[in-house]
């Protein structure tokens, strides 16, 4: 009995030697890939970042940033109404914590909520796991005394980060060509040249959209050739302001299979009143516009970035960004470049698959560690495990800086998380982990946008200037 008590606990005592060296040297492998990525100047191919002022009149504290955050979704979703900003300017603060105390705290487990806490450490200092009444109050003044020059608070959390540039898509402001080129590249948001290509006013209606916006720039659109001379005008004018993508969001209000429609089918469709279209002939005018779109994609040399999978928000159809809807246009358009985002969640074996079979298919995993932190790791692994690794790219999908920040925090510790895992199994060396963060945060970017001369060329120019 003594023997056996004595073989046992030795038996314990190794494996926990064992374990506690694994661990650690798991933990060192972890600490020098983390290390390298943070010195990458990173490239953030997807942003929505916007100025304070574009959210309304309001003076910025804490609440109205949490409003702008992915996390106000989960608000909702654990049940509490929440995101009227005007509530938040005459609301004070223990009436605000009141209304979102429930469904904050229900949301503590999840990486909406955790990667926005994250950005809050880098950039506040705040130490905290979770959000409570007091520490709130301490945020909302540092935030309120921030706000109060926002350029100069986006200028030092921006570097402070490690950003060198990031991709901005105007969708509430698709046809605003200026931006401040110290931080920002314009991405050309192409929804409303498919999507208003169905919606067209009647004569005597007031134009609204890219309509009224080709109104004000000139031109005369009475039938389906005026319409693409204008979409024409479009891609030259964002090509001439430095666009350096385009971007298909569609799957928020439709489906991601795009027929090949004839030109005159798509030219008689247009012609009929918008309003008598069924929806079968509005999808098909809005097939032909895709179509279209990407041909003029291949002839201005700009790659295609298109929302796949998971929508953001609180209700819609999941179904319409399943990724594999888009496997006619791979095969059809092979001189186009498809960067495919957000890992396709849920459907990210779909989304490697792709990118595996495909040349001109870039899989850019923007946004998918903040929806599920672990996923993202599981997904990534596959990722690596299949598809060559200069397809990568990385994006934050944010609204203002601190949840960017936030974001890149969390990816950067997904793909390092992701890179120490396949070296500790032997699977790859330190140097090409290094070479694969590098790649994903900043080189594969340059190479595919081809942003070497745009990042030698950038002009000192800010928001005074426009
Ligand atoms: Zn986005």
């Amino acid at each position: 009995m003594k023997i056996n008590y004595l073989s046992s606990t030795l038996t314990i005592l190794v494996i926990s030697w064992i374990s506690c060296q694994c661990s650690s040297e798991q933990d060192k492998t972890y600490q020098v890939i983390k290390q390298s990525i943070d010195q990458v100047k990173v490239i953030n191919a997807h942003e929505h970042q916007h100025w304070p002022e574009e959210f309304g009149d309001h003076e910025f504290g804490f609440y109205h940033v949490l409003a702008t955050t992915y996390l106000s979704s989960d608000i909702r979703s654990a049940g509490a109404p929440f995101g009227d900003m005007n509530m938040f300017d005459s609301l004070d603060m223990d009436a605000l914590w009141e209304g979102v105390e429930d469904g904050l705290n229900y949301s503590r487990n999840t990486s909406y909520y955790n990667h926005f806490v994250k950005g809050l450490k880098t950039l506040y200092g705040f130490n905290d796991l979770y959000f409570t009444k007091e520490n709130i109050r301490i945020l909302d003044q540092q935030i309120r005394k921030n706000y109060q020059n926002y350029e100069e608070w986006l200028d030092s959390a921006f570097h402070k980060a490690g950003f060198d540039l990031m991709f901005v898509d105007q969708y509430w402001n698709p046809f605003n060509c200026e931006l401040d080129e110290r931080y920002f590249a314009l991405v050309f948001h192409i929804n409303p040249l498919v999507m208003e290509a169905s919606n067209r006013p009647a004569r005597d209606k007031i134009k609204k959209g890219i309509f009224e916006f080709a109104e004000k720039e000139g031109y005369n659109i009475e039938d389906f050739e005026d319409y693409l001379s204008f979409c024409e005008y479009l891609f030259r004018k964002n090509v001439e302001h430095n666009a350096v993508c385009v971007k298909n969001s569609m799957a928020y209000s439709r489906s991601l299979d795009y027929e090949n429609v004839p030109f005159e089918e798509a030219k008689s469709l247009f012609a009929k009143p918008s309003d008598s279209l069924t929806p079968e002939e509005a999808k098909k005018i809005q097939d032909f516009m895709f179509h279209w779109v990407i041909k003029k994609s291949i002839e201005y040399d700009l790659p295609i970035q298109i929302h796949t999978g998971y929508l953001a928000g609180n209700g819609n159809v999941l179904d319409n960004g399943q990724p594999v809807k888009l496997n006619n246009l791979f095969l059809m358009y092979p001189d186009a470049k498809f960067v495919l985002f957000h890992g396709g969640y849920p459907w990210t074996g779909e989304y490697a698959a792709l990118g595996k079979m495909f040349s001109n298919v870039y899989l850019d995993i923007v946004w998918l560690p903040q929806i599920t932190r672990e996923h993202a790791i599981l997904a990534l692994d596959e990722m690596l495990d299949c598809v060559p690794y200069n397809k990568f790219f990385w994006g934050g999908d944010c609204g203002l800086i601190e949840e960017s920040v936030g974001s890149l925090e969390y990816g950067k510790e997904v793909l390092a998380e992701v890179l120490a895992k396949r070296v500790d199994r032997g699977l790859m060396t330190v140097d090409v982990a290094q070479e694969i963060a590098e790649g994903m945060f900043r080189n594969n970017a340059i190479e595919v946008f081809q942003l070497e001369k745009k990042l030698a060329d950038r002009p000192i120019f800010n928001r005074q200037n426009m």
